[in-house]
């Protein structure tokens, strides 16, 4: 099972991310966790991609894109993987689809949650005050704006490119989050069933 969660920053993918990779023994990939890691460590992709996280722009494609790469050829994705903030831009997404080309990889779905963006600053406001004094130097009410802008500008137009595959499947982000998980739950199994009869 392979998929893309796709939606604005707060929108839960995360959170979904976790309950699936439970439920199916497949492994999260989030490119903002990978990045977060690497700013931690200092390694040479943390010390360029440090500012402009802190910004909320975004890191190059080719860095990402090299990440993932690397990332979906370990074992522990053999049985699949969930892709949570990655593609980002249309680049990305046919970067994407060259390098499960060349792997021989398939996408099962691409799930957008969908949820209003006045909510969105009162989640992340919440992700912030829970974080016990850790929070993301990124949720912060100006930059959580301008994530929202860069969404608006470079990802959302993925939702088209993702609808003209066919892939595409939306989810009512604003429900609560069981009842977003078991639509997700329908989705793939529909997705599944699809691939056995085709
Ligand atoms: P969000 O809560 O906005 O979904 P993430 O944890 O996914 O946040 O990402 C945090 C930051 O990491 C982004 O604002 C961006 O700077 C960087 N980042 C994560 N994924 C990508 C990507 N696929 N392409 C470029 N930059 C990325």
């Amino acid at each position: 099972m392979r998929l893309i969660l796709l939606g604005p920053p707060g929108a839960g993918k995360g959170t979904q991310a976790k309950k699936l990779m439970d439920r199916h023994a497949i492994q999260q990939l989030s490119t903002g966790d990978m990045l977060r890691a690497a700013v931690r460590d200092e390694t040479p992709v943390g010390l360029r991609a440090k500012d402009i996280m802190i910004r909320g722009d975004l890191v190059p494609d080719d860095v990402v894109v090299a990440i993932v790469e690397d990332r979906i050829q370990h074992d522990d994705c053999s049985n699949g993987f969930i892709l949570d903030g990655f593609p980002r831009t249309v680049a990305q997404a046919e970067a994407l689809e060259d390098m499960l080309h060349r792997h021989g990889l398939d996408l099962d779905a691409v799930v957008e949650l969908r949820v209003d963006e006045a909510a969105l600053a009162e989640r992340v406001e919440k992700r912030a005050a829970e974080s016990g004094g850790a929070a993301r130097p990124d949720d912060t009410a100006d930059a959580l704006r301008y994530r929202l802008k860069v969404y608006r500008d470079q990802t959302a137009p993925l939702i088209d490119h993702y609808r003209k595959t066919g892939k595409l499947r939306t989810v009512d982000g604003m429900q609560e989050i069981d009842a977003v998980s078991d639509e997700i739950q329908r989705i793939l199994d529909e997705a599944r069933s699809e691939r056995a009869t085709s």
